[in-house]
């Protein structure tokens, strides 16, 4: 028998998660933006496949590996392409040309790689830096960067400005960026693309032509203090295994390595085929939400490379092959991420090779 952990992948939920964000993006009046599904890091741990599947509808699909691009082609999707580091070689803009890849242009050598090469025209979007200081053309350069790219020497079809928010997770956090990409382009020609997920919640204001969502889609919340569930949102992956022991113990024994977790009375405990190799966060404590058998309980002591404990104090009827959710739909992977002093993206992005995914 495969030892007992899955990760099961909801393409129901992934659809529906995109259904949220075209209501919330929708205006009262005028046109709804557009939807880049960003689909990097294999679609932030669910795989292309599930995320092809999943987002069949979206608009377009965002990420940054030209490898993953050119399969999601071969795959079958013949809607847009974006690219969103952008070239990183010259080499990288005859793929793009290829298989009709569109690519984000933050540097100057990725323009004088567009006029050096030959084959179909292709979208571009230049980015901005607004104040992120990650990527992204100078605001003094952005005009000068706009007249060379739209010179019919680069092979460009369209060409749409973009940044990219560093706070906007925060209240007001999107705000002082936007204001400083709207006075460096109020004149110059062309579509917008500016939020991530957290703007498509907080600031409407930067919806404009194209949004760009990742983690809302995997039905994970952008935010410190808002969960997913409050934003209408679905995990679309439940992380689940089973008990492959159960041990009673008395008042004053340890857990685990380190033995950082005493009993404080008799109690049981459950071992889950679950650890840190596996995806799971080694920094998550004591305390930390895990279900087992459908009810809500705590992980006790340290988590180990292939297995941690859980309480089963409030669980007198469960057994070895007793089902165990680390995260998905009964906790959120929010709550876990924030046990453990990180994020859900992290997470998500980190569940293992060796855990088998099912698509569902
Ligand atoms: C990752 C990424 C996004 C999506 O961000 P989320 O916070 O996951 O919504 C959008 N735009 C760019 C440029 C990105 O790199």
């Amino acid at each position: 028998m495969p030892r007992p952990i899955l990760a099961s992948l909801s393409i129901a939920a992934l659809r529906h998660n995109l259904t949220v964000v075209r209501t919330v993006t929708r205006p009262e009046r005028g046109s709804a933006p557009r939807v880049w599904a960003v689909v990097k890091a294999a679609a932030y741990g669910h795989g292309m496949q599930t995320a092809a599947a999943g987002f069949e509808s979206a608009d377009g699909m965002a990420l940054l590996d030209f490898d993953d691009a050119v399969r999601l082609r071969e795959a079958g999707w013949r809607g847009p392409v974006l690219m969103l580091e952008g070239a990183f070689e010259r080499a990288d803009v005859h793929v793009a040309r290829a298989h009709a890849l569109g690519l984000v242009v933050h540097r100057k050598d990725q323009i004088a790689w567009l006029r050096e090469t030959q084959g179909a025209p292709i979208d571009v979007y230049l980015k901005m830096n607004t104040g992120m200081n990650r990527l992204g053309v100078p605001l003094a350069r952005a005009r000068q960067a706009h007249a060379e790219l739209s010179a019919g020497d680069c092979g460009v079809t369209s060409l749409t400005l973009m940044t990219h928010f560093a706070r906007a997770d925060e209240p007001d956090g999107a705000a002082e960026q936007m204001e400083r990409f709207d006075a460096a382009t109020s004149d110059l020609p062309g579509a917008r693309s500016l939020a991530n997920s957290a703007a498509v919640f907080s600031c409407p204001r930067s919806h404009r032509d194209w949004v760009r969502p990742g983690i809302a889609l995997y039905g994970s919340s952008p935010f410190a203090d808002r969960s997913a569930a409050s934003l209408g949102l679905r995990a679309a992956m439940t992380l689940a295994s089973e008990l492959i022991a159960v041990q009673s113990l008395q008042a004053g024994e340890r857990v685990g390595y380190g033995g950082s977790f005493t009993a404080p009375g008799p109690m049981r405990i459950g071992i889950v085929a679950c650890g840190y190799a596996d995806g799971y966060p080694r920094h998550a404590s004591t305390g930390t939400p895990v279900v087992v058998g459908g009810v809500r309980t705590r992980t006790v002591g340290r988590v180990s490379m292939d297995m941690l404990a859980v309480d089963l104090t409030a669980l007198p009827h469960a057994v070895c092959g007793s089902t165990v959710e680390l995260w998905g739909e009964q906790v959120s992977v929010d709550e876990v991420a924030q046990a453990a002093g990180t994020i859900g993206y992290e997470l998500l992005c980190a569940v293992a090779p060796r855990v088998p995914r099912r698509i569902v």
